[in-house]
Order: C-alpha cells, then structure tokens, then sequence
C-alpha cells in the first residue's frame, strides 16, 4: 500500500513542507508509492499515514482549525505528525497566548515569538540528538518550549530554550527544516513512523 502525506493547508508555508517531503522520500528512496498532498478537511486526514502542520500564524491556524471542525478529527488522528514553528505552539500542551487552542498531543509549554523584536529571525547551526553533524536552523518569530512531560525526547535546545522535540510519532520544532535543502529530520519523522 502507498503512503499518504497530508499537509495541513489553513495558513503557513504548505507548498515548502509538500517539496521537503517529495524532497526526503527522494533523497532516502522508498519501495512503496508516497503521495503528498494539502489537506483542509476533517474527510480528508482520516487515511493518512502522517500529516504536517506547517509554521505560519498559531492563532490563525488554532482559529482556522475550529472553523474547519479539525480540532477532534486531529486529537483522534493515528497517523505520525511533523509539527513547525506555529504547528509546534499548536501541538503543545499549554500556551502563553489565551487565543491560541492548543491540541495537547505533546507534553510540554510554549512561549511564543521567544525571541523577541531584536532577534525576530535568525539560522543558526544546532546540535540534534541522533544527527551526527549540526542541523542548519531557520528560525522566523519561533516559539520554544520548556517543561516537557514524561516520555517527550528534547532533540535540541539553544540558550533560549527547547526547539526540537519527539515523542514516538510525532516531532515538533520551533524552526523550519522545510525552508533548507537538509532532508534529515523529515526522514527520520518518517522512518519514526516506520513509513520510510
Ligand atoms: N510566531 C508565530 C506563531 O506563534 C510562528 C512563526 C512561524 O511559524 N514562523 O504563530
């Protein structure tokens, strides 16, 4: 059977994480057909082996979700989730933004736009756990986290906080591997997942 790779498209960078995921299963190669695709309805994620929620705008997209009747459709989902700067405040636990309905899928608190005005955007080259060389990081406006759960694995964290986190199927981080031409962390999401 094929695999099936939705991207959350309410708001955000969606056309970069459908490359970088094209982009990974080409690099690795698969046996099996892998199809990418956007997707907006409750309808629409229900057969899907895994889903990313792209960065863009958390309280938008925490909007847009309810709007679309997506809240408990994804708390139900089975699949893997790849989870990005706004997609991480989305998966949190708790947030420091009331506006911001978090999903709770993962154990841990985010600060969003963490960074303050001075240092709004930035890349930096950050150590992760199970990579043997640094991963070069993009962060625009990013949250980070900080108290996370039993059971939650922190990837990586800089100064200001945590901005890499696993837990089984699902990866969150606060910058956007979907921007470069590094192909590492969606592959290993999707081999977390057992889908590569
Ligand atoms: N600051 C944004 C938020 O909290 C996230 C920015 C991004 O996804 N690049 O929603």
């Amino acid at each position: 059977m094929g695999v099936r790779i939705g991207v959350l498209a309410l708001q955000g960078d969606v056309s970069e994480h459908i490359d970088a995921f094209r982009n990974a299963v080409r690099t690795f190669g698969s046996e099996r057909s892998v199809v990418v695709a956007p997707v907006k309805k409750p309808e629409e994620i229900i057969d899907l082996d895994a889903l990313a929620i792209p960065g863009g705008e958390s309280t938008t997209i925490s909007r847009l979700i309810e709007k679309n009747n997506l809240f408990d459709p994804l708390i139900g989902f089975e699949g893997g989730i790849f989870a990005t700067c706004a997609g991480m405040v989305v998966m949190a636990a708790s947030v420091d933004d009331p506006r911001v309905h978090p999903l709770g899928l993962m154990d841990y608190k985010v600060i969003r736009n963490a960074f303050g005005r001075q240092r709004e955007s930035f890349e930096a080259d950050i150590a992760i756990s199970g990579l043997d060389r640094p991963f070069h990081a993009v962060f625009i406006r990013a949250p980070v986290a900080e108290h996370p759960g039993n059971g939650i694995k922190v990837l990586g964290s800089i100064t200001e906080g945590i901005v890499a986190l696993e837990q089984g199927r699902f990866m969150a981080l606060s910058f956007h591997p979907e921007l470069g031409h590094d192909p590492r962390l969606h592959i290993r999401f999707l081999k977390n997942c057992k889908l590569l």
